[in-house]
């Protein structure tokens, strides 16, 4: 089968004895390869689905399409089943044209434009959030037989990005209110969501939000309501390494204090927990500056490594901007009991803010060398702009031959998703580029660099590239 198209987007599947650094490796290997890269292993994205189904059985997840929205990441969990969390009319469409049902949508925006209200009742997305008097206004105006859900603020007092600022009434004093207003318009409430902030790194704040719900399903009670949905927001981590055994035994165990009726049903909103780490960034060193420092400790004249890469926080790393993300740049080439060096990492644009990694220890790295990213799967490509003509980095995505028999038969998944016998070297001509393998530097000794002594010099550099240029015709 023929693969190389730069458009190609489909599964490849590879051998079971793959792993993502070795497909990297290979790719990068090849020569040919100079544009930075995600690999996206959706094993890996099966694997937190079958993590989140022990850890949480009576928890539903449905997936917050605004941290990865991929067709890719969406596709393959409508086959394994989630449900959607949606933020507006085009993230809607979206998931409805994977086949998915309008019953498997949360349209989880407490403040919605009133023309996205109206898309969500021609289209049969029934269940949506609200926190304030207004949204019930409009809803009943445009969908008045909407099922809504009210959200409530209860903020992990630890988060990567806190979202408590802008969404959620006062449990206490404003959700009642609104509970009796919406009783006034005759609007159908049904439950109570809330999210304790992304990236939560207070697991306990879920049992205070659990039992601000439980109040609330009591108060709606005595107005004549019969809440049946709890939604738990998002908040899991996603990164390698993260666990959410004890948010789940917090969960678990308030869910049973609180909610043991089983006809409650309880939802959650994760998005970083399912793609985060599926997705490992590989960027190239095209550039380096060495600058004259002195060691912190010894004092001893020492050299400064500044790295350019070709992805910046213009493009993948504007996670670090609006998501607060450490990220961690590793050499994919073994350097071994090579002396580490004070580094710096920056992006390739013109910006001075474009910087990845303010300090960090490496081996001396060179230019043409690779730095790989891995947990960039979280709200990083749905953000990314090209901005100064550097190109947002192409995602190749990779199965192995399990993950492959699993998944190639469930809608809206097909064996035409997927392509076999790809090897990761030919993945590197996909997204091709203009040279061969001698592009690749030897490997250059860094000088400091000195302030510059003349500019005469350089001028005549230039002048001479400039006559130095062949005749354009003859
Ligand atoms: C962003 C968002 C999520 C996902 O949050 P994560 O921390 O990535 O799990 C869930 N629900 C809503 C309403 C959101 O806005």
């Amino acid at each position: 089968m023929k693969i190389n198209t730069v458009e190609d987007d489909r599964v490849h599947v590879l051998n079971n004895n793959c792993n993502v650094w070795s497909v990297i490796r290979e790719i990068a290997d090849t020569g040919t390869q100079e544009d930075a890269f995600y690999v996206c292993d959706i094993g890996d994205i099966v694997n937190k689905h079958k993590i989140w189904k022990s850890a949480f059985p009576r928890v539903e997840p449905h997936y917050a399409v605004k941290c990865n929205d991929s067709l890719t990441v969406l596709e393959v969990l409508a086959a394994l089943g989630t449900g959607f969390d949606c933020a507006s009319k085009a993230e809607i469409n979206k998931v409805l044209d994977l086949g998915v049902n309008s019953n498997r949508i949360i349209f989880a925006n407490p403040a919605k434009p009133i023309s996205h209200i109206r898309h969500a009742a021609d289209v049969g997305v029934n269940t949506m959030t609200f926190d304030n008097e207004i949204e019930l206004h409009k809803v009943k105006s445009v969908f008045p037989d909407a099922k809504m859900v009210i959200r409530i603020r209860c903020d992990a007092k630890v988060a990567q990005c806190q979202l408590g600022m802008k969404f959620g009434c006062d449990p206490d004093n404003e959700a009642p209110q609104l509970l009796r207003l919406a009783q006034q318009l005759g609007i159908d409430v049904v439950g109570v969501s809330f999210h304790v902030g992304s990236g939560c790194g207070e697991p306990g704040v879920f049992r205070r939000a659990i039992a601000q719900s439980r109040k609330l399903f009591d108060y709606a009670a005595t107005l004549g309501y019969h809440f049946n949905l709890l939604d738990l927001g998002g908040g899991y981590p996603g990164g390698q390494g993260t666990s959410i055994t004890e948010i789940a035994e917090i969960i678990n165990a308030a869910l049973e204090d609180y909610f043991p009726d089983p006809s409650v049903h309880i939802i959650a909103e994760p998005g970083r927990f399912y793609v985060a780490s599926a997705y490992t960034l590989a960027c190239n060193i095209h550039s380096i500056r060495g600058v004259a420092t002195k060691d912190l400790v010894t004092e001893a004249p020492s050299t400064h490594y500044m790295y350019y890469i070709n992805d910046g926080v213009y493009g993948s790393f504007n996670c670090i901007l609006y998501d607060h993300q450490q990220v961690v740049g590793q050499p994919l080439k073994d350097y071994p009991h090579s002396k580490l060096h004070s580094s710096s990492i920056w992006g390739p644009t013109c910006d001075g803010l474009d910087q990845v990694v303010a300090e960090t220890l490496l081996p001396e790295l060179h230019v043409g060398d690779w730095l790989i990213f891995e947990d960039m799967g979280a709200y990083t490509l749905p953000v990314a702009s090209p901005f100064n003509g550097f190109p947002i980095p192409k995602v190749h995505v990779v199965a192995n031959e399990n993950v492959w028999i699993l998944l190639k038969d469930i809608l809206p998944l097909t064996e035409n998703h997927f392509v076999i016998g790809t090897t990761a070297a030919s993945l590197a001509k996909t997204m091709n580029i203009d040279r061969d393998a001698e592009w690749i530097l030897p490997s250059l000794p860094i000088t400091i660099s000195l302030p510059i002594c003349s500019v005469g010099s350089i001028m005549q550099e230039h002048v001479l590239d400039y006559v130095d240029v062949e005749p354009i015709s003859n």
